[in-house]
């Protein structure tokens, strides 16, 4: 892993990797508006490890898939590195987000007639990569997640944990300088949640990997450096979190 020039470990001095100002985001139901995220500010620093967690339908996922340029605040910026990526065309923001966002989501959204390797590929051919490196690139990965015995697999062959690694192997082929995980382990039995937390915390030890994790384990939550939960859309750090 050695693209994206990011800055390995905590540095509050540096440029933050993701400045969220004033983020507001509402959705219209049937009978009412309801405000999901109420000028949420948020400083991500490069390396850092994040969980964020609260109940649900606090707003976890909007403010997820918000950091992950997928969908859009109705107010407010979002700089990475000081860049304004909403201001990007959407030609250039699909680019930024393909090279420098990883996701892992609860429900992995894999394509469940293509292999485990064809799956890890995807990123790297998306982002015009020859098919020999992207092979070799996902073949790492997926080694590196344990399933160097699954490669030619059909997805809809493998039990829920290794999906849910293929699905981490696809998402840190272009080493994105972000990884969001979206209760990776929601759905997995113990062995295949402590299996996926351990790598998590692999790649943040082994590779400064800056990570958002939304999670109901505590478990996974005690892995991150910083701890915030949502209250009334915005964030409140729960403290005593490793510095
Ligand atoms: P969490 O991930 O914390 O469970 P979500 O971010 O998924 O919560 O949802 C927050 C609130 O916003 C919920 O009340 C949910 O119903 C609502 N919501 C989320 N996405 C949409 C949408 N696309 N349209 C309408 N309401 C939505
Ligand atoms: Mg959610």
């Amino acid at each position: 892993m050695d693209r994206g020039g990011f800055t390995m470990g905590r540095s509050g001095r540096s440029v933050p990797l993701v400045q969220g100002k004033a983020i507001c985001k509402s959705f219209n139901s049937d009978i009412r508006r309801i405000e999901v995220l109420n000028e949420l500010d948020f400083i991500l620093e490069q390396g850092e490890t994040v969980a964020i967690t609260g109940p649900s339908g606090i707003g976890k996922s909007t403010l997820l898939h918000i950091l992950g340029t997928l969908d859009r605040p109705d107010r407010g910026t979002l700089l990475f590195k000081n860049e304004d990526v909403f201001a990007f065309d959407p030609e250039r923001l699909a680019a930024f987000r393909n090279e420098s966002i990883g996701f892992v989501f609860q429900f992995h959204h894999l394509l469940a007639e293509f292999s485990a390797l064809e799956n890890a590929m995807m990123p790297l051919l998306i982002n015009g990569r020859k098919k020999d490196e992207a092979e070799e690139r996902a073949k790492g990965l997926l080694v590196k997640v344990g399933l160097q015995h699954r490669l030619t697999h059909r997805v809809n062959q493998l039990s829920g944990g290794e999906q849910q690694r293929v699905a981490l192997a696809r998402a840190l082929v272009l080493s994105p300088a972000l990884l969001l995980a979206d209760e990776p382990t929601g759905n997995l039995d113990k062995k295949n949640s402590d299996h996926i937390h351990e790598l998590l915390h692999e790649l943040n030890r082994e590779l400064g990997m800056t990570l958002v994790v939304v999670t109901h384990s505590s478990e996974l939550a005690g892995y991150m450096a910083r701890r915030v939960t949502l209250q009334e859309g915005r964030l409140v750090e729960e403290g005593d979190g490793i510095e």
